[in-house]
């Protein structure tokens, strides 16, 4: 299996006889055993890429076939940490295979015994891996037949903690790890149609531009509107139980930033610091581009072996346009004849391979077992471009867009969502959930924000006197603007909201409209003191409300307020 090298060009290196080394298969290059993949296979000749610095090598060294594709290891210990793209610990270089621990003990609960029959994905027990999130240690994909044997007690993630007499008569002993080929989706029993919204807590996205669990998004935005931020936004407060975020082409001190703060941030639901659900991937912008490419992969195979286990999980990807340059700068470097914008025209399938795995699925195994898993990604178009390749090819693939915008931004109105440019294919499929949870008011209050957002911008190009009506049209919209949609990301009291708070407060500031439309209509002479009664200070702060009952106080002291507003005015 030993070939050598012909030849180095930055991180492709070509090997001759490499015998039986198949495309896409890992080798080890060079003395120091650099990891590559196999790229291109011709007349006896292998093409790698080699994700790590190829500096120092040179024909005649030696080259390794692994006999194996590229995989990720999955099992207990996932959880809180940080790896490169291609799964080393970010601590201390290791080889893959030990990215899970070799040494530390994990309490193994069975949840089969003797004589169980057990397919691929059959739970076989149990490990508290954090308080919050039990992992369930499944069989293989693949693999079924007769629990033999099944042990309780202390084991390491490599020990055998249950023997199975597989359908084909061999004893198999199962381990709380398995590999997986990061570039093969994992398989499912079947794919289900996604129902319920994955609550961002972010008001401009639930209510206007929402997200389903097991969907896909794209945010897309100048360098400098806050994407970075957003994304984090939803590492800490999406409704999912498991984040696999992969920080891909980021600056240094981005990651670093995450890094920092994710151990101090609590989780909404449990009040355990976000880094215990969260799992890291770290390719930063210094980092050895071929291993970009592969980075996604990872993290969506890591992100789709918790959704096995039937949790909600979320995969982020910041930035997608970084990784698709990585793209481009490899296929320049093994010579393929370029595209659009100089990337190649595998562009479009290798970002479906990652959005979509998104999906809700019934999971292999047990049958009724359900998991979800949500896709998102970070989009820079240079120059604010959106029908750059990057941009179009994502937006065929995911069902919400929010494009954020550098004027809004520059101006500080964050999130700075344009609300033109932006949009989401999940309000309909979200309908039965929305009737179901808040009533038909919910879309109808949507379709209402949105309508007086549209007057609003007709209205303020209008040179005439406006009428009582069309003025308080414009203060409902500002009111939508400024104490809804703008959120921030840094006061703790604002920057999670849960969706029943949205709706309430959303359903606050149209019910001031048409108390005071109620009044217009009855001719009154000044409508000055209807945009100037007292509650509508308490609906701009309303938002740090935590006690639904509040809301109905406020509701109540507007009724008295624009009651005396018009007291003594009517025709
Ligand atoms: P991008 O990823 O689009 O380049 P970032 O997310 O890094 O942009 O945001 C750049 C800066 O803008 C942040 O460091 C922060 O100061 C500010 N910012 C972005 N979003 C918000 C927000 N929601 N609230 C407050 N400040 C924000
Ligand atoms: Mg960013």
């Amino acid at each position: 299996m030993n070939g050598k090298i012909v030849k180095v060009s930055g991180p492709i290196v070509v090997a001759e006889e490499l015998d039986g080394a198949g495309l896409g298969d890992v080798v080890r290059v060079g003395e120091e055993k650099l990891i590559g993949e196999v790229v291109k296979l011709t007349a006896g000749r292998a093409v790698i890429q080699v994700f790590e610095d190829t500096r120092g090598l040179g024909p005649g060294m030696p080259v390794t076939a692994i006999g194996a594709p590229l995989s990720v290891a999955l099992g207990p210990g996932l959880l809180g940490n940080v790896y490169d793209a291609l799964q080393r610990p970010l601590a201390k270089k290791q080889d893959p295979v030990t990215a899970i621990s070799q040494t530390r003990e994990w309490e193994f609960v069975p949840a089969v015994a003797v004589g169980d029959v057990v397919t691929g994905g059959s739970i076989i027990g149990t490990v508290a891996e954090t308080p919050a999130i039990a992992h369930k240690v499944m069989v293989p994909p693949g693999i079924s037949g007769v629990v033999e044997a099944v042990r309780y007690g202390f084991f390491t993630a490599r020990q055998t903690v249950c023997k199975l007499k597989t359908d084909g008569g061999q004893s198999r002993e199962i381990t709380m790890t398995q590999e997986w080929p990061v570039r093969v989706s994992r398989p499912v029993l079947r794919k289900t149609a996604p129902a319920t919204p994955l609550c961002t807590r972010q008001r401009g996205i639930d209510t206007l531009f929402p997200l389903v669990k097991g969907g896909a998004a794209a945010v897309v935005g100048p360098s400098g509107s806050g994407k970075s931020v957003l994304l984090r936004k939803i590492v800490q407060c999406a409704d999912v139980d498991v984040v696999v975020y992969i920080g891909c082409g980021a600056r240094g001190s981005e990651v670093a930033q995450l890094l920092q703060t994710l151990p101090e941030l609590l989780d909404s639901k449990n009040g355990e610091p976000l880094i215990k659900r969260t799992v890291l991937i770290s390719n930063t912008a210094d980092m050895p581009t071929a291993a970009r490419e592969a980075s996604v992969y990872t993290g969506v195979t890591i992100a789709e072996y918790f959704r096995d286990m039937g949790y909600d999980v979320a995969v982020i990807a910041d930035s997608i346009t970084r990784w698709s340059e990585a793209l481009r700068e490899m296929s320049d470097k093994l010579s393929e004849t370029p595209c659009e914008d100089g990337y190649p025209a595998y562009l479009a399938s290798r970002l479906a391979q990652f959005y979509g795995r998104a999906g809700c699925v019934q999971c292999l195994g047990d049958g009724g077992r359900t998991g979800t898993l949500t896709a998102l990604g970070a989009v820079s178009p240079p120059g604010g471009d959106l029908s750059e390749p990057v941009t179009q090819a994502t937006a065929r693939m995911v069902k919400a867009f929010w494009v954020l915008d550098g004027f809004l931004a520059t101006a500080r109105k964050y999130p700075a969502i344009d609300r033109e440019k932006s949009w989401s294919m999940y309000p309909d499929t979200l309908k039965s959930w929305y009737d179901g949870n808040f009533g038909p008011e919910f879309l109808a209050n949507r379709d209402r924000a949105s309508a007086l957002l549209r007057d609003e911008r007709e209205l303020v190009n209008f040179t005439g006197t406006l009428s009582a009506q069309s003025r308080l049209k414009l203060e409902t919209a500002k009111m939508i603007r400024e104490d809804f949609l703008r959120q921030s990301a840094f006061d703790d009291r604002d920057s999670c909201h849960a969706y029943e708070h949205q709706a309430t407060l959303l359903s606050l500031i149209l019910y001031y409209f048409d108390l005071c439309n109620d009044a217009l209509e009855k001719d009154i002479l000044d409508p000055e003191p209807l945009f100037n009664i007292p509650t509508r200070t308490q609906i701009s702060s309303a938002k740090a409300i935590t006690e639904l009952e509040r809301y109905r106080q406020i509701a109540r002291d507007m009724e008295l307020q624009v009651e005396a507003a018009i007291g003594g005015q009517e025709a």
